[in-house]
């Protein structure tokens, strides 16, 4: 299946690693070039590097979505190497998880600057670009934890947060060619999750909560942003696909 991907231009936010760096591979192979940026230039390059041995087009960017300055220079440098954005995925993100009294207010700020300030100052800056061409997606990652998680008020809260933004936007792009959704993942396998000590009680109690007995892959998330930019989803807007394993709340 064709997804009618191929010479267009996507900017992943936090893609050095993780779900952002597997979407940034996938969209790669389907033909785009695409924008690996992060905080971490060094890992940042490193993705972009196999991306390339692999026969993608890619580059590499610093940049804190929170900084509107260094967000206008990722768009422009994307722009500059490529030729325009035509899809944007607000993929970075990050938990800083506290029950609310012990939770302080950069704990705070700090999750709903990177997710929604993040998502905002991105959307601003890559929709001149998707306006020039009449055609764009932007992809924001949420999570099912958007239904409420102990010791998430925050994560919790940014991910509620994008999806209203999701739809706000939607109402306001489509008729400018630009379509805007959500995908909520569930509980997704990576590097750093497969890392941690008490990986297997971790996968024990996700596995006893989904309807799917397997745990989330990358991949999984990748498909799904691939999917929501292609043509296949032109009348697809304001929505939140939830990748779950059949997780809802
Ligand atoms: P990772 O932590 O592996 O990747 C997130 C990336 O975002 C990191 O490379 C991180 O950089 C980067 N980042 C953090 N802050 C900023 C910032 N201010 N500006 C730019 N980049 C930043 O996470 P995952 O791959 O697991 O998650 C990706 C997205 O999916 C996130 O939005 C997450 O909330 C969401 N999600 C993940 C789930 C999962 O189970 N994995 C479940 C539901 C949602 P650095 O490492 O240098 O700090």
């Amino acid at each position: 299946m064709d997804l009618g991907l191929k010479d267009r231009v996507a900017v992943i936010t936090g893609s050095a690693r993780g779900i952002g760096a597997e979407t940034a591979r996938m969209l790669a192979q389907e033909g785009m070039a695409v924008v690996i940026s992060d905080l971490d230039l060094d890992a940042a390059d490193a993705t972009a590097r196999g991306i390339e041995a692999a026969g993608g087009k890619a580059i590499a960017v610093q940049c804190d979505v929170r900084d509107e300055e260094q967000v206008r220079k990722m768009m422009a440098a994307g722009h500059e190497a490529f030729g325009g954005i035509d899809v944007l995925v607000n993929n970075a993100g990050l938990v800083k998880d506290r029950t609310i009294l012990k939770m302080d207010e950069a704990d705070w700020d700090l999750v709903l600057g990177v997710t929604l300030k993040g998502a905002f100052h991105c959307c601003r800056a890559a929709l001149p670009f998707m306006h020039a061409k009449g055609w764009g997606r932007i992809i924001n990652i949420s999570s099912r934890a958007l239904f409420g998680n102990p010791g998430q008020a925050n994560y919790s809260t940014a991910k509620a947060g994008l999806v209203g933004f999701t739809r706000a936007l939607s109402l306001e792009q489509a008729r400018k060619g630009v379509t805007v959704n959500a995908i909520a993942p569930g509980y997704i396998e990576t590097e750093y999750i497969k890392s941690l000590p008490n990986y297997d009680t971790i996968l024990e109690n996700v596995i006893a909560k989904n309807a799917v007995t397997f745990p989330g892959q990358t991949s999984d998330i990748a498909g799904a942003v691939a999917f929501m930019a292609s043509e296949h989803a032109r009348y697809i807007t304001g929505t939140t696909l939830f990748v779950t394993g059949g997780r809802y709340g």
